[in-house]
This record gives structure tokens, sequence and C-alpha cells, in this order.
């Protein structure tokens, strides 16, 4: 059989690789956009590593953009074959998928005023609203540890990636002529004792391996106490200060790990009594998502259930959808917490906050997770005493804090105990994926280091005969 590298080859975006069995089958692993404002971005995101109604199957890993956000446009070329995730993964890929599609409208509107402007030809959405309903018609969902037949020969098994909610590691048995073999695609992988989720499971052993590679080369710093850090910030904002504490989020997965951090505090009379506002519909709607799933709680969610039924919520704690309920927070006064996304900052509610908060020093932006080089979110973790927001300029005087305790990606070490259950004598290549190329150079080392000299690095189209 065949297996081609399309996307996040080299890069961390855009997951998306191609195996093509010895009798024609196409199996296709994620189908993530291209995420990034390069000119070749376009050009990724619209070529696909097959005729998408060639392909047979698609296999889902998890619903981070990344790996899903292109799924509505490939079934628009004509792919018709079944997508297989967890139940998990369907929700949210639903929420996201939509969302997606507005960004993509609202982008190709934006480009189109001024393109039509300058006379140039208009572009058209990616995919719009109306493409998504038809993707998701084409989902078969799995539970996690269940093993199903996806094609003659061929047995998909999802184990807890331990990165989001629903997220699987890709375990595939397939058996060709008189050989079979075990081909593992870790997707993303996240850390163990996380707040939310089980620990990763590691990946059984295979004989060729698709790993992810984010963190090559780095290890996260070890935060003893996120939880009395985050309190001690709320705190000194909204208790000593009377200021607003602003806190950008991502809407899947940091943001509900921080409310149910607060729950937690709220239950054990830590929180101070002052208002928390979720201002995201998209976090709102994801948070819902998380209460439907509990099979994808750890141990540790799943005592706390049995004494508080709802983990992310209190008197409190208020979920903002509507516009003008998220309008009419600029103008209340005294300490509250205010959740918004997006994360880093580049769109968003969240930048109606900023504005109405960065240039008071009564006010504090906590940053809680990776923002991006060039992002509104990168300025302001490093310091900048002016940033543009909304195209006017704004003097930083509020406080800036970080407290990054909440990453989905495992660090190398914790990514090679995923890993390391592979056998040094059979397996046959290990494929380092999603990592910048320095990173999974230095993925590459470090597993050449535990003995493994079996790594490739592939790059966007290339094949290899396994
Ligand atoms: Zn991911």
């Amino acid at each position: 059989m065949k297996l081609k590298f399309w996307g996040a080859a080299q890069t961390v975006t855009g997951s998306m690789h191609l195996l093509e069995l010895d009798n024609g089958k196409k199996i296709l692993l994620d189908c993530g956009l291209y995420q990034g404002g390069e000119g070749f971005a376009t050009e990724y995101n619209t070529t696909f590593p097959c005729e998408p109604p060639e392909i047979d199957v698609l296999i889902l890993s998890h619903a981070h953009i990344d790996h899903c956000g292109n799924i509505p446009q490939l079934v628009r070329e004509g792919f018709r074959g079944d997508i297989y995730s967890t139940h998990a993964t369907f929700d949210l890929a639903s929420l996201l998928l939509m969302d997606s599609a507005r960004i993509q409208e609202r982008t190709a509107e934006y480009d189109n005023r001024w393109r039509r402007r300058k006379g140039l030809d208009e572009v058209v959405p990616l995919y719009t609203e109306a493409d998504v309903p038809a993707a998701m018609d084409l989902f078969q969902t799995i539970s996690y540890n269940r093993t199903r037949q996806i094609l003659p020969g061929v047995e998909l098994l999802f184990l807890d990636a331990g990165h989001m909610l629903g997220s699987a590691s890709v375990n595939l048995t397939i058996k060709e002529g008189d050989r079979t073999l075990r081909i593992g695609f870790t997707g993303d992988v996240g850390r163990p004792d996380s707040l939310i989720l089980r620990n990763p499971v590691p990946m059984p052993p295979c004989d060729y391996l698709i790993s992810e590679s984010t963190y090559g080369g780095k290890d996260h710093e070890f935060i003893p106490d996120a939880e009395n850090a985050l309190l001690e910030v709320i705190r000194e904002t909204c208790v000593e200060n009377r200021g607003k504490l602003i806190i950008p989020a991502f809407s899947v997965g940091r943001t509900q790990n921080l409310v149910y951090t607060m729950d937690k505090l709220e239950n054990q009379g830590k929180l101070p009594p002052i208002p928390v506002f979720l201002d995201s519909p998209l976090a709102v709607n994801a948070t819902q998502v998380f209460e439907m799933h509990p099979e994808c709680y750890d141990e540790d969610l799943r005592m706390y259930l049995k004494e508080d039924p709802n983990p992310f919520g209190w008197n409190r704690m208020h979920y903002i959808r509507d516009v003008e309920a998220s309008k009419a927070l600029n103008s209340r006064q005294g300490p509250c917490v205010i959740i918004s996304a997006s994360g880093m900052m580049t769109a968003g509610r969240i930048l109606h906050h900023l504005a109405n908060s960065i240039e008071n020093p009564k006010n504090t932006i906590l940053v809680v997770g990776y923002c991006a080089n060039g992002t509104l979110g990168e300025k302001i973790v490093n310091g900048a005493k002016t940033v543009k927001i909304h195209g006017e300029e704004y003097h930083v005087n509020a406080r800036i804090k970080k407290l990054n305790a909440y990453s989905g990606h495992a660090g190398q070490t914790e990514l090679f105990n995923f890993i390391s259950n592979q056998d040094k004598k059979t397996v046959q290549r290990i494929f380092l994926v999603h990592g910048e190329v320095d990173r999974a150079h230095m993925f590459a080392d470090f597993l050449a280091g535990k003995g493994y000299d079996q790594v490739t690095i592939p790059s966007r189209g290339e094949t290899f005969v396994i």
C-alpha cells in the first residue's frame, strides 16, 4: 500500500494524509484546514491528495479546525464515503465547522469589498454554512476502545488521546494478502493530568507510526498550583483593585478548564463573590457539548459530579450569547471576570472587552494560551506599551499576567511516553508530522537518542510504499 503526506507535513496546520491500499481503496486521515495568512494558503486549501470522489473513507482524529476544517469542501467536491469519529468529535466538529463556515463567508465578503474597489475578480468562500449539514450527514461515530471494520480487511480502533474532548489516536489493522499491517496515527496528543480529560492512552505497537511533533525539543514548564494561581489573580484584580479581569481564551478546551477551575473554587468557598461572564456564543455552545459527554471525563471529574452535577456553572456564572447582553458588559461598573474569545485576541468579542479595559490600571488581562507571532495577543504578552484595536490606538495600562497551565499539547517527554510502546525491532518507520521543521528534527534527534533511528520527516506530496 501507499502512504501519501499532504497537510501538516513540516508544519503544524492542515492535517491530512492519504493511505492507498493495494486494492485501490483510499483512506484519508484527517481533513484539516491550512490556517495561516500566507499567499499559498488558498492553494493548499483547494487541493486534495487525490480527487475527492475517489476517497472511500475519512477518519477524523479530533475536531480542531486544522484537522477537520476542510471536510465541507471535500464533500462539496464529491466525497461520499463514511466519516469516522468519536461521538464528542462529531458534536464539536458540527459546531466548529459552522463557525469556520461563517468565518470563510465573512472573510470573502471583506476581501470582495476591496477587490471590487480595485476592479479585481471576486473570491468565493471556501465553503458556506449551507455546505456543513451535508458533511455532517456522512459521519459514523464510534466509542473509544471499540473495534470497527470500516472496509473489507480494515479495522479501526480509536483510543483516547487526551488532547481535546473526543480526541483520539487512530489505530488501523489492515490485512492485505497474507500480511497484516498495524498503522498508527497519533492525531494530536494531550497532556497527562489535564483537568477534564483522561490521560492519553499510550499508542499500541505499530508497524508504521505517524506521530505529531508539535513540541519537539520542548517540555512544558511545571506549574505547581494553577488553581491557586488563578485565584490569586482574581483576588488581586477584583477584590484588592476592584477592577475587571479579562481572560481571552480558546472557546473549546481552555474556556471549560477555566470555568471548571472556578466552579471548584466556588464550591470550596474561595471564589470572591463577583460575577463571571462567559461572553462567546461558540464557547457557550461548546460548554454544552462538554456537558453532554461525561464519557470523556477523567475519574476526578466523575467523582466531582457526585457532589456537584454542574461543573460548569454556579449562581454568579453567566453565559452570554446575545449581542446586546455582550455590549451591556462594556458599560457595566464594578469588578467582574470576563472570559471571551478569540484566545490570541485576533478577532471576536474579546476585542471589545480589551478596548474597554486595557487603559485602566485597575484591570488585568490574563493570557492563558499560546499567542502566535504577529497576533495582538503576542504584542500584549511581550509588553507593548500601545496596541491597535479596531484601528484605534490604546495605551496598555492594565496589568498583563500569564498563566499557561492549560496547554492541550504534550511536551516532548510526554509525547515520547505516549509512543514509547513502539518496538524498536518491529516498527518499520516513524513519520513525524504536525511540527515546524526544526521541532520535528529535534524530536527525531530525541528519538534517535532513545534508539529509534527509523524516523522520517515527510514533505507535502511525498509518497511512501509501505
Ligand atoms: Zn488539535
